[in-house]
C-alpha cells in the first residue's frame, strides 16, 4: 500500500490546483477522481441521455470502461480504449457528471480502479469523498472549501483567461446546484471526514492555500 493524501470539496475549490501541486513536491501520483465521474457522464451523453435517464446510468455503467495511464507525469483518461481527458471540462458534462455520481452503482463501478491507484502508488487523491469512503485510512485527509461566491469567481477568471463566453450569476448558480447534489445525494455525499483537516481558501490566494496545505501535509506526514 502506498502512501495516501485525500483532498475533498466542493467544485471549484482549488483542489486539483492545489492536489497536483503537493503531488509534484512529494513525487507522487495525482489522482483526479473527479475526471472518472466526467468519462462516465461523457459516455452517457454519448448515448443521447440526460442526467435524470438515473435508470439507464445504474443499468449501463459498467459497460463504460474508464482506465487511467501517466503520461508524461499527468493523468490520461481513456473510455473504452479512447483517450476522453480532451472532452472532459465542459459544462454539459460536469453537470452530467455530478447527476452520475450520484448513482450508488456508478460510485462501486468506480472504487476499485481508485483504491487500486492507491495501492500501486503513493497518491494525492483528490474527490468529494476521499477521505470517507474511498481511502479511510489516507494518512492526511484536508477538506479544501470556499464561499460559493469566491469559488464562481475563480471558475469565471479562469474562463475568461481562456477567452469563453461566461457569465458570472450563471456559473454561480450552476456550481451552487452541483453543491447541492453532491451534499444531499445518498451514495458518499460531500461531507467533511471527521479527522480531516478543514481549510477555507475564501482570503487566501492559490500559492497561500498551496503553502498552507502543504505545509499540513509534511506536518502529517512527520517530514518536519
Ligand atoms: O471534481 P470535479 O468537479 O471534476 O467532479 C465532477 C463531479 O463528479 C462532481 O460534481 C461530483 O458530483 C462528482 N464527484 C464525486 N466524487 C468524487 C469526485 C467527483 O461525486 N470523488
Amino acid at each position: 500500500m502506498g502512501k495516501k493524501i485525500a483532498i475533498d470539496g466542493p467544485a471549484g475549490a482549488g483542489k486539483s490546483t492545489i492536489a497536483r501541486l503537493v503531488a509534484g513536491k512529494l513525487s507522487f501520483i495525482y489522482v483526479d477522481t473527479g475526471a472518472m465521474y466526467r468519462a462516465i457522464a461523457l459516455y452517457f451523453i454519448r448515448q443521447g441521455a440526460d442526467g435524470s435517464d438515473t435508470g439507464m446510468i445504474k443499468e449501463k455503467c459498467r459497460e463504460a470502461e474508464v482506465s487511467i495511464r501517466y503520461e508524461n507525469q499527468e493523468q490520461e483518461v481513456y473510455l473504452n480504449g479512447e483517450r476522453v481527458t480532451p472532452f472532459l471540462r465542459t459544462g454539459e458534462v460536469s453537470r452530467m457528471a455530478s447527476c452520475c455520481s450520484a448513482v450508488a452503482e456508478v460510485r462501486s463501478h468506480l472504487l476499485d480502479l481508485q483504491r487500486g491507484l492507491a495501492r500501486e502508488y503513493n497518491v494525492v487523491m483528490d474527490g468529494r469523498d476521499i477521505g470517507t469512503t474511498i481511502l479511510p485510512d489516507a494518512e492526511v485527509k484536508i477538506f479544501l472549501t470556499a464561499s460559493v461566491e469566491v469559488r464562481a469567481k475563480r471558475r469565471y477568471l479562469e474562463l475568461l483567461e481562456k477567452g469563453e463566453p461566461c457569465d458570472l450569476e450563471q456559473i454561480k448558480a450552476e456550481i451552487s446546484e452541483r453543491d447541492e447534489r453532491d451534499r444531499t445525494r445518498a451514495a458518499s455525499p460531500l461531507v467533511k471526514a471527521e479527522d480531516a483537516i478543514l481549510v477555507d481558501s475564501s482570503d487566501m490566494t492559490i500559492d497561500e492555500t498551496a503553502n498552507k496545505i502543504l505545509e499540513i501535509v509534511l506536518e502529517q506526514m512527520g517530514c518536519k
